[in-house]
């Protein structure tokens, strides 16, 4: 028998949203450590020993409120604020090690956290350990404009240790206080808004998608529209896996009952919804991006959907992504990179050593990482620098010293002075602070009379070069490379 569908109105004015939190920083720093306290000692233990395996986001009741943990400390937490948006969270943390102080991760995280403009608080922790400076902490923070309440600024900052549970309260309590002074608030009665943070196949129930509702009520069997699913809600699953009728804004559920297996960062809205966009942070970049001001196209493969998404979240806007996949890259994705002049970036996945081989053989270049946050920083480097224009890296540098004609054309008597210059070489001549001559190659290259492929430094030549060029004695020859990603 068909059941009524539940529409129970909600009291708007005493509902307060869970704020939702992240947790960013630096390797080592305590994320993990930090997390597990504060769901060890919030979760009764019957409950907690019913978490049986990884979870995305949970709650934890402080007094009469709740705030709400998005679980994925570590580099994944970089690409969750990156790709999930910040309107999946409300605040961020950023832990650092108050012994280690500010690391490179962490002025990272610090980056992605304004970016996403959220406000964040400072938790220094592993407060117990011998050597725990949290004033250096806070004064090296002021380098990366980080300004703690301390020093005049408006960030709340809490110093803990995740062994002891010193000063844990205090940061929940600052999480409620920010959640409070920065309004976090949402209606229950809006229209229904979620999103997904994880999405799984689980061996007995399917394709479970783990949803952090923003606005408005999802109840079971109300009927949503994820992508272009549409379905009524089988169950909703807590983080204790217990059943439960309704998941208000704040609450992180589980959903069941999808055909397929929704992406990460997709917007959960009810069936009939028109008037809810997605969050503009949320929208999937193209595949087979024709961006033709790309400076950079890629070919993609990431171990998983999640990942995959979370890169092409994240990357900049002058690349493109002509291809992607998941799993081990393969003799026919070099293939393809080949033809269409592609670099292959593998994140977290496996490359045997015959497509290596065959990458080095066609000259198609191959990056592989491990870490999100590792790679982000690599292509904005690598993007930075394409985009001055070719760059040329100076392998050798010799100084014309005197010229002479010969029957071949104007030879250039050189000392080398640094590196080594090459038969072949490409070149650029200076003068001063001028270039003087581009596009030329070394035809001949001389010691003494004997006719020789290179020469090194301090040695003596003559060099002769593909065209004519009206240098003189003084000027400076260099061989270089271009710099490819
Ligand atoms: P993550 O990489 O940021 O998630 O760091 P972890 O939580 O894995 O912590 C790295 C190391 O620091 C582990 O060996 C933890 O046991 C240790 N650690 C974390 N928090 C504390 C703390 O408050 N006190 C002490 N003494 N050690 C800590």
């Amino acid at each position: 028998m068909a059941q009524k569908k539940q529409t129970s109105h909600i009291d708007s004015s005493t509902f307060v949203k869970p704020p939702v939190v992240a947790v960013m920083g630096h390797v080592d720093h305590g994320k993990t450590t930090l997390l597990d306290y504060i769901r060890k000692s919030r979760v009764a233990l019957g409950e907690f020993g019913s978490i049986t395996q990884h979870i995305g986001a949970y709650q934890v009741p402080v007094g009469s409120k709740k705030i709400t943990f998005i679980d994925t400390p570590g580099h994944e937490a970089f690409a969750n604020l990156r790709s999930r948006g910040a309107s999946v969270a409300d605040i961020a943390l950023l832990v650092i090690d108050a012994k280690e102080s500010v690391k490179p991760q962490t002025v990272e995280s610090i980056k992605i956290i304004q970016k996403a403009k959220i406000p964040m608080i400072v938790v220094l922790t592993k407060m117990d350990i011998v050597g725990a400076n949290p004033d250096k902490v806070k004064k090296d923070l002021l380098q990366q404009n980080v300004i703690v309440e301390e020093h005049g600024g408006s960030i709340a900052n809490v110093a803990v240790s995740a062994k002891t549970g010193e000063g844990i309260d205090d940061l929940l309590g600052a999480i409620l206080l920010v959640a409070e002074l920065k309004n976090i608030t949402a209606d229950p009665n809006a229209p229904l808004s979620a999103v997904v943070i994880e999405a799984k196949k689980d061996p007995g129930r399917g394709n479970v998608a783990t949803i952090i509702v923003q606005q408005g009520t999802l109840r079971v069997r109300d009927e949503i529209r994820v992508e272009q699913e549409t379905f009524p809600v089988r169950a909703l699953v807590d983080e204790y896996r217990k059943g439960i009728d309704q998941a208000l804004p704040g609450r992180p559920v589980e959903i069941l009952g999808f055909t397929s297996l929704p992406t990460v960062g997709s917007l959960v809205t009810s069936k009939d919804s028109t008037s809810v966009q997605a969050p503009s942070e949320m929208s999937v970049k193209p595949v087979l991006d024709k961006n033709s001001d790309a400076i950079l196209k890629l070919f993609l493969k990431a171990d998983a959907s999640g990942s995959l998404e979370a890169i092409l979240h994240g990357l900049p806007k002058e690349v493109s992504v002509s291809q992607t996949g998941i799993g081990e890259i393969t003799e026919s994705d070099i293939a393809q990179a080949k033809t269409m002049d592609l670099v292959v970036i593998g994140f977290n996945v496996k490359v045997p050593s015959r497509v290596t081989k065959l990458a080095k053989d066609e000259a198609v270049r191959i990056r592989t990482y491990t870490l999100i946050y590792k790679l982000f920083e690599e292509i904005e480097e690598v993007v930075t620098l394409l985009a001055q224009g070719p760059q040329r890296e100076i392998i050798g540098q010799a100084k014309i010293l005197k010229t002479f004609e010969t029957s071949d054309g104007e030879v250039a008597g050189c000392q080398v002075m640094e590196g080594r210059i090459a038969k072949g070489d490409k070149v650029i001549i200076t003068r001063g602070n001028k270039e003087i001559a581009e596009g030329l190659r070394i035809k001949s290259l001389r010691e003494q009379k004997e006719e020789v492929t290179k020469v090194k430094k301090g040695d003596m030549c003559g060099l002769l070069l593909t065209a004519p060029v009206d240098f003189k004695p003084g000027d400076m020859i260099q061989s270089y490379t271009l710099y490819e990603f």
